[in-house]
């Protein structure tokens, strides 16, 4: 047992000061990551700033007709409300598809956002990690690989982020609030999670102090036509091996508009919005989707384990695009479908 100061501040301010008091202080929201990141000895906090006290429990309309979704909003509450279901179908899908039942009435929105990678090394302290310890190496691009990242990852590091719910807002352009030191400010979510690069240490743009308050969505024109599929090694209580979210706008039949987030093949979700731009005017049938499927996946290199996922990701992809725009949007895994 190594031991840590536990505060449990009232206000964002305190929660500020508190967190920047100390470089080695961390948050604690759910606990349903972090608390195990400390048993195994990945994570050695000295100061534990509990924020399940600050005001940012609601989802709140905005002018412009979109949602602001406080970052301690449960992802059970987040995924079952009615105004994400009925406006945001594609966010309750991909929600319901991570976890299980329990976890998701305890995990957070803000938790959910920055829970670090499952790559088996990290999570292993007698292994050489980058991620972990800056400078040891990766153990995981010369050993077990079949998780790893098949699109932008680097010498450092091949890990991917884990998150099912990060998937659905990538495709959705969600943007994240935080609060620092410094202020306020917004960040898009595509710019949010990092690549690894040279710093895999360091999964998102946080800066130190800074804790993240809200995350805000737009109004979408995606709730006729979108699909969550997650491919993993069980139906339940699995990451995902490859999960997309496609969300098209369609007119007589052509696409108007078309996003697509992968999640389970980067460090961040993967969208690439010139790729989906080209295909516009296109005829939605599986042609066209089997060919944004490869624009997509231009690049994607394995690592001997995960060399499957690069046929996976393309076959996924058309698969969910003909979902999206054959058939009703529903949930995937343990919850209710929701209503449109
Ligand atoms: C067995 C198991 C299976 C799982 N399966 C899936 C799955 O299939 N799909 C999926 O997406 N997820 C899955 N998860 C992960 C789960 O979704 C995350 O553990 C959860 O979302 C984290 O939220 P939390 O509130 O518990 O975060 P915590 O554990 O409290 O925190 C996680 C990290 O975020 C930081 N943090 C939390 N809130 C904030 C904030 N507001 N501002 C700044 N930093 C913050 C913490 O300091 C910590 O580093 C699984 C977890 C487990 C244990
Ligand atoms: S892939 Fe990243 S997280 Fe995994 S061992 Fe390598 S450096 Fe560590």
């Amino acid at each position: 047992m190594k031991p840590f100061s536990y505060t449990r501040p009232e206000s964002v301010e305190n929660a500020i000061r508190a967190l920047s008091a100390n470089p080695r202080a961390f948050v604690l929201a759910g606990g349903t990551n972090l608390v195990d990141l400390m048993k195994y000895d990945v994570v050695h906090p000295e100061a534990i700033i509990d924020i399940n006290r600050l005001p940012l429990k609601d989802i709140e309309e905005l002018p412009d007709g979109g949602l602001r979704i406080g970052a301690l909003v449960s992802n059970s509450a987040l995924a079952h409300d009615r105004r994400v279901m009925n406006r945001y179908p594609l966010l309750t899908s991909a929600i319901l598809a991570g976890a299980s039942p329990q976890l998701r009435n305890a995990a957070t929105t803000g938790g959910n956002l920055l829970q670090r990678t499952r790559c088996y090394y990290f999570y292993d302290p007698a292994t050489p990690c980058n991620k972990r310890r800056p400078g040891s190496g990766c153990s995981a691009r010369g050993g077990f690989n079949r998780n790893h990242a098949i699109l932008g990852a680097s010498e450092s590091c091949i890990a991917v982020h884990p998150s099912d719910m990060c998937v659905g807002l990538a495709a959705l352009g969600a943007t994240v609030e935080v609060i620092g030191p410094k202020g306020q400010r917004c960040i898009a979510l595509a710019d949010f999670h990092r690549l690894p690069g040279q710093e895999p240490d360091r999964d998102n743009s946080l800066e130190p102090g800074e804790i993240v308050v809200a995350i805000r969505l737009e109004p979408n024109h995606f709730v006729a036509h979108n699909s969550y599929l997650k491919l993993r090694d069980r139906l339940s209580y699995a990451f995902a091996l490859v999960s997309v979210a496609a969300a098209i706008d369609l007119s007589d039949g052509r696409i108007v508009d078309v996003r697509l987030a992968l999640g389970g093949v980067a460090h961040k979700p993967w969208r690439d919005p010139l790729v989906e731009a080209e295909f516009a005017g296109e005829m939605a049938e599986d042609a066209t989707f089997r060919r944004l499927a490869d624009r997509l996946l231009t690049g994607a290199k394995g690592y001997g384990d995960n060399d499957f996922k690069i046929v996976l990701a393309k076959r996924a992809i058309a698969r969910a695009l003909t979902e999206a725009a054959t058939r009703p949007s529903q949930s995937q895994g343990n919850g209710p479908r929701q209503t449109r």
